[in-house]
């Protein structure tokens, strides 16, 4: 009576199955996440490269070092070599001061095109880590994530957000590294070349510093919106834009509506990337405005300054000064912009390092052991005292499954008969977790299948659904799903056995012919047998079978049954039956009705109960009957 039913599996805490869901339901419904920790989480990115970041800084640093020395040349160009004290210009100090200047110049762009390189490279490589991660963890996520998540939503984080921070990734580097340097570079040799000018030059930067940091926060909350009204916009697209969802629109007439919620979404981005452009550019357009007119206050100091017989100041001094002053205006406005990227680029990095941290509902103990370590037999499924609502649903609400058991012997052929909605796929979809119960347990060859390595349970069974989901591939690859080595021998084996391969060799290009969602269109039945092949290749000890429910005509459906023997032949398996005929040799027949067993036993024996089944086998089997 362990309704706690926790046993060997008591590490998942329903505590824990809630904590997905409200993450899961945030990432709907966030626009910039929390996320704790992002900017370290962010640095860690970085580390694999550690090593070409190094040189990357240093040839940033030298680059923007070597900024510095043409404006001290300049300096010489005019007080030693243009205009010396009292004499004409030395041709050949001036010859070796513009060669040597030229030669600094070509030094730094070189410099430059080596640095775009390493940068960019480091940049996506980092995104590109970070893309495959989010792939890869996505795919961890149990079943139900993908049921409360809009596709398009899924899309759009590993497109728009990742695609988004990589832009922010390849040039925030070198930016803030280059621009530091050349802002201290150039703040020195003004320093060198007159202290009081370079105290006028930088009074205004604090009060910069100051605006930025407020313009960077509307910024990175414009960017959150736009975000996430991007991914409205992918995920309409993609249910809209694809077969099944033009289809829809087309025979409901309802192209216009759709084309009017498109364009509504539409016009919240237009907005939001207007007021995400827009924001801050009054602010540089006062900085630049400012650090301009700079040399001209600099030009009224500099004669005060020398009025007053305090300067020391030359007509070379002056030129420098404001050369390198000049050069202190993209650096220091580049600074901005990135610090306003960066804040921007954090609510990307939230949305991205959310999905991240979703925990998979579905994850191997950590003691897991493989199917063949596991006591019992293989292909032996038993369901313990098993209750289970959808993670999603409310705890009030009745539950899905109600206190189920029963036992699939190995070899043996169980069938699950009851009204539609009662729970007959549910309990299938138990067996390789693509849920787990919510109390009680089900066992895969004597071990709860909580402490099993879910890869070798899942190689351990086959499962055909109601419905058949081919890849835009060939039905070669299609096939070879289940068995990459497999040999094209196997391939037609499988297939004459899934009475299928006749069909394949009948159209043009056989095997090589391209299906799924743009390919060649197999019926229901075809695909049906595709999907049985394929589970012929994998070749597992238990078969779990949702047969259609009504979409193939009488001959699919005897090629259909006929594969299904074939496959069945040998296996464990637990099938919801709807046409009993199918399974009147079953060993033991469950009738489930509202998430209950309510009847079990043989055809012969259910009927002799007269009950339910026996109910609906005199509908069902009254015709066959007669000519039996
Ligand atoms: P059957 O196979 O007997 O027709 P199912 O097992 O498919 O029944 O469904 C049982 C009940 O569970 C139905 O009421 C259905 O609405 C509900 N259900 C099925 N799938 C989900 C899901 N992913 N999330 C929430 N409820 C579901």
């Amino acid at each position: 009576m362990s309704i706690g039913g926790m046993g060997p599996g008591g590490g998942h805490p329903g505590g824990g199955r809630r904590g997905i869901d409200e993450a899961a339901q945030r990432a709907i419904n966030a626009q910039a996440p929390e996320v704790a920790n992002l900017r370290g989480r962010v640095l860690r990115l970085f580390a694999p490269y550690r090593g070409r970041i190094l040189v990357t800084c240093l040839i940033v640093v030298i680059s923007a070092g070597l900024g510095v020395v043409p404006p001290l040349l300049v300096k010489r160009v005019f007080d030693d070599a243009l205009f010396p004290a009292g004499g004409r210009p030395v041709m050949g100090l001036l010859a070796v001061l513009v060669g040597a200047m030229i030669c600094f110049y070509l030094l730094t762009a070189a410099l430059n095109v080596l640095q775009t390189w390493l940068t960019s490279t480091v940049g996506n490589l980092v995104t590109g880590d970070l893309r495959v991660r989010l792939f890869e963890h996505l795919q961890k996520m149990e079943l139900g994530f993908f049921t409360r998540t809009r596709t398009g939503v899924i899309q759009s984080r590993l497109q728009n957000d990742v695609g988004g921070v990589s832009s922010v990734l390849t040039s925030t580097l070198t930016s803030i590294l280059g621009n530091v340097v050349t802002v201290i570079a150039s703040l020195v040799a003004m320093i060198l070349i007159d202290w009081r000018l370079t105290v006028v030059a930088v009074i205004l930067m604090p009060i910069l510093v100051l605006v930025q940091r407020r313009v960077g926060q509307i910024r990175a909350r414009i960017a959150g919106q736009t975000q996430e009204s991007l991914s409205e916009l992918t995920a309409i697209t993609q249910e809209t834009l694809s077969v099944s969802g033009v289809l829809l629109a087309k025979s409901f007439n309802r192209q216009a509506g759709e084309a009017a919620r498109y364009r509504s979404e539409n016009t919240t981005q237009i907005r939001l990337q207007v007021r995400r452009a827009m924001s801050g550019q009054g602010f540089f357009a006062i900085v630049q405005v400012l650090m301009a007119s700079v040399p001209a206050i600099i030009y009224l100091l500099a004669g005060w300054l020398i009025i007053a017989g305090r300067s020391g100041l030359t007509a070379g001094a002056i030129v420098a000064f404001t050369t390198v002053q000049a050069r202190l205006l993209n650096p220091l406005v580049g600074l901005m912009r990135v610090a306003l990227d960066v804040q921007t680029s954090q609510a990307l990095f939230a949305r991205i390092f959310e999905y991240l941290d979703l925990v998979p509902a579905v994850v191997d103990a950590p003691d897991a052991r493989t199917v063949a370590e596991a006591p019992g037999p293989r292909g032996r499924i038993c369901l313990d005292d098993v209750t289970f609502r959808y993670p999603d649903a409310a705890a009030s609400s009745p539950p899905i499954l109600d206190r189920v058991s029963f036992t699939v012997e190995p070899g043996q052929h169980v069938a699950l008969v009851g009204p539609s909605g009662s729970g007959k796929s549910t309990i299938l979809s138990l067996v390789p977790r693509l849920y787990d119960t919510t109390t009680g347990r089900v066992e895969y060859a004597g071990a709860d299948v909580r402490t099993l390595q879910h890869s070798s349970l899942v190689d351990d069974v086959g499962m055909v659904s109601q419905e058949t989901y081919l890849f835009h591939a060939t039905i070669a690859e299609n096939l070879r799903y289940a068995r990459p080595e497999a040999t094209d021998a196997e391939l037609i084996e499988a297939c004459a056995a899934a009475n299928i391969h006749h069909v394949i060799v009948g159209v043009e290009h056989g095997y090589d012919t391209v299906v799924g969602e743009r390919g060649y269109r197999l019926s229901g039945g075809e695909k049906q047998r595709i999907a049985i092949a394929r589970v012929l290749l994998k070749d597992p000890p238990v078969l779990l079978l949702d047969e259609a429910t009504s979409a193939l005509d009488t001959v699919s459906e005897r090629l259909v049954q006929d594969a299904i023997d074939e496959v069945a032949h040998g296996r464990t398996t637990l099938t919801v039956a709807h046409r009993l005929s199918t399974i009147v040799d079953a060993d033991m027949i469950h009738v489930i009705k509202d998430g209950r067993i309510i009847e079990s036993g043989s055809h012969q024996e259910l009927m002799d109960l007269d009950g339910i089944y026996a109910e609906l086998a005199t509908q069902q089997l009254a015709v066959p009957a007669h000519h039996g």
